[in-house]
């Protein structure tokens, strides 16, 4: 490192200078080469034996990590105001690799009634099997979380704001309640984005991230992300090479010029979206509209209190049944119908349809899934432009 790069290592800089000078590397080329390498060579013996025996070691074999994947980890660690992060090859990879690092036979986990579904699956059929038992509970009410607290509670799983119906997790009140007993916190921040909110500094110990979604912002890499303490980072990665959700160079590659851009497109999306959900409020065809930065939303204090902006989604119902539902999400032109959140274009997604082939009708009302919800992501187009689209959308699914 140049003395240049130690002074911007030392140096505040708010997130939208971090992205761009958060990381640094000995290259001339003013965009960091990729280092398409597997495995990287020693000079002599005693080289060889430091990079084989020092952990996290970004030049010694691409699983443990690698140069690339080091220019992304000092940027994303300051973004979530952590010591430092992991990467992973998928946000799947980083939630089982954190949560199956942290916790052993013999020990109690805590986790929410809404999760991400692979998560839930994560909680609901992979710890079972290895002996560590889990209380899956609401997350809009902090005192279940705390009823569910026993000694051997090791875990509490958190993720805001979660799906369907964009519910939220007081992230400073569990973090107090898990710091009070010695239990560890992690939070998927995905949906909120680390623009938007940032949990670490609300005492949660561990961030995760699907940078699937805003990080990479473009719908073209999966990539998942551990922002910790050195310490837990140290435990997490050795789960981390054994598992080996590995990034590839040239992913991270994608992902790093990806996070050049979140601060202005989170900006433009919070904008957009809080925009779309009040116009959607009132739209005659719109039955509801859940989203965190409207006065409607149930927990719309504590989106304040916990957020500054309130992200791409929103989830709202359309007023008819499953038909209506289904007619409006293929009108629409200008969000494209495939799953997904966070990136450049918009996306939207008719919530029962997807789940139809792993739930039943009773399964979903548990889940809180009702027939004429749309889940859609927004993103970077003219509002105007969205509005007239929606708005014709709507008006020719009528029967
Ligand atoms: C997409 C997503 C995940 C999973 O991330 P992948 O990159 O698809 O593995 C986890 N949590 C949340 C909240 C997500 O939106």
């Amino acid at each position: 490192m140049t003395r240049l790069d130690h002074e911007l290592m030392d140096m505040h800089l708010e997130d939208e200078t971090l992205v761009l000078h958060g990381d640094h590397g000995d290259e001339l080329s003013i965009s960091p080469p990729i280092y398409y390498s597997a495995t990287f060579k020693a000079t002599d013996a005693e080289m060889f034996a430091d990079m084989a025996n020092t952990p996290r070691h970004t030049g010694f074999y691409t699983r443990y990590g690698n140069p690339v994947h080091q220019r992304v980890v000092s940027i994303l660690a300051r973004l979530e105001e952590t010591e430092t992060a992991l990467l992973t090859g998928s946000g799947m990879g980083a939630i089982s690799t954190a949560v199956l690092a942290l916790v052993k036979a013999g020990d109690h986990v805590i986790a929410q009634t809404r999760h991400y579904m692979s998560t839930t699956k994560l909680f609901e059929e992979v710890l079972p099997k290895f002996g560590v038992s889990v209380s899956i509970v609401d997350q809009d009410d902090v005192a279940s979380i705390k009823a569910a607290i026993r000694p051997e509670t090791r875990l509490i799983m958190v993720e805001t704001p979660a799906n369907p119906t964009l519910v939220l997790t007081d992230l400073k009140a569990v973090a107090e309640l898990a710091s009070a007993h010695h239990i560890l916190t992690i939070a998927d921040n995905t949906l909120a984005s680390p623009l938007n909110q940032k949990p670490h500094r609300l005492g949660i110990d561990v961030v995760v991230h699907s940078a699937t979604k805003y990080l990479g912002g473009h719908h073209d890499i999966t990539a998942g992300v551990i922002c910790c303490s050195e310490a837990l980072a140290d435990e997490i990665w050795k789960m981390h090479t054994t598992l080996g959700s590995v990034l590839s160079p040239m992913d991270a590659w994608l992902l790093l010029r990806g996070l050049r851009t979140l601060p202005v497109r989170v900006s433009r999306i919070n904008q957009n979206a809080l925009a779309l959900a009040g116009w959607l409020e009132q739209q005659p065809e719109v039955e509801r509209v859940f989203y965190p930065g409207l006065e409607s939303h149930p927990q719309h204090a504590l989106a304040t209190r916990q957020m500054s902006g309130f992200g791409a989604v929103i989830a709202f119902a359309v007023r008819g049944g499953y038909d209506m539902t289904s007619r409006f999400v293929s009108n629409v032109r200008l969000a494209t119908h495939a799953v997904s959140l966070g990136g450049v274009d918009s996306l939207l997604v008719h919530t029962a349809a997807m789940w139809s082939g792993t739930m039943n009708e009773a399964q979903m009302k548990a889940a809180n899934i009702a027939p004429n919800f749309v889940r859609m992501s927004v993103g970077l187009e003219h509002i105007e432009d969205l509005k007239r689209d929606i708005g014709r959308a709507l008006r020719e699914a009528q029967p």
